[in-house]
């Protein structure tokens, strides 16, 4: 697709992706694309303008009128939406839950993913998601699947809620996950997928620093590649 250097990893809820893709961009100073954040900031303006979720027609044109931006500030992706810092309020587990049929819309995923291959092609870039390395960026050179026990992506999903200063109950999240992750499995167009040529990671028992460790391994210093 192009001589710019992307990253991707793909994986379900949870696993971690998003900090390990935070961790890997900033130390090799790529750029990290968040798409998860996409999808949700355009769940929240639908929410918040009371856009009917099954209205295909109306999320598209919404999704296509949103200017989403991912800013990098002290090292934290801050999130903006139409200039309004969402970073926190698309964390929300109502907008968590009311995001995969919002990211079903083909007219929605068209629009991000177009957003997301702009963003991939004009710096090098960590992308995170589920269909980074099937639909996003199939001819990345390097694609990873981060996996991991439902129960363990229960307990760093809980952790990442209770930092927000959310209340959790255990069995009740892992419930959502496991719905939401069948949802993302199951959608016709852009579904949660294993790249036939990703590295798949089983990071079960794995640290963040583990799993940056091993991704960082099998990339080598990207960026002196892309040069020579
Ligand atoms: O990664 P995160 O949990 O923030 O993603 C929220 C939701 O956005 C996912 O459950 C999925 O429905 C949707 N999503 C998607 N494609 C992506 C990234 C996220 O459909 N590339």
């Amino acid at each position: 697709m192009s001589h710019v250097t992307v990253i991707t990893i793909d994986g379900p809820v949870g696993v971690g992706k998003s900090t390990v893709a935070r961790l890997v961009a900033a130390e090799l100073g790529y750029f990290h694309i968040d798409t998860g954040a996409m999808y949700r900031s355009v769940t929240l303006a639908a929410m918040e303008r009371r856009v009917n979720v099954a209205d295909e027609a109306a999320l598209t044109k919404l999704a296509q009128s949103l200017k989403i931006e991912l800013k990098y500030t002290d090292g934290q992706l801050r999130v903006y939406c139409d200039g309004r810092d969402v970073t926190i309020a698309i964390r929300q587990p109502d907008v968590s839950k009311n995001t995969s049929p919002v990211a079903d819309v083909i007219g929605v995923r068209q629009c991000m993913v177009e957003q997301q291959r702009q963003l991939g092609l004009a710096q090098p870039s960590v992308c995170e998601g589920r269909d980074i390395g099937t639909v996003v960026f199939p001819d990345a050179r390097w694609k990873f699947y981060l996996d991991a026990s439902l129960e363990e992506r229960t307990k760093r999903h809980a952790q990442q809620l209770r930092e927000l200063g959310n209340q959790v109950e255990l069995e009740e999240l892992k419930q959502a996950i496991r719905a939401r992750d069948q949802h993302d499995r199951n959608r016709p167009y852009g579904p949660l997928r294993v790249a036939r040529d990703a590295v798949i990671i089983d990071t079960t028992g794995i640290g963040q620093d583990e799993m940056t460790r091993i991704i960082r391994a099998f990339v080598g210093d990207a960026s002196r590649r892309d040069s020579s």
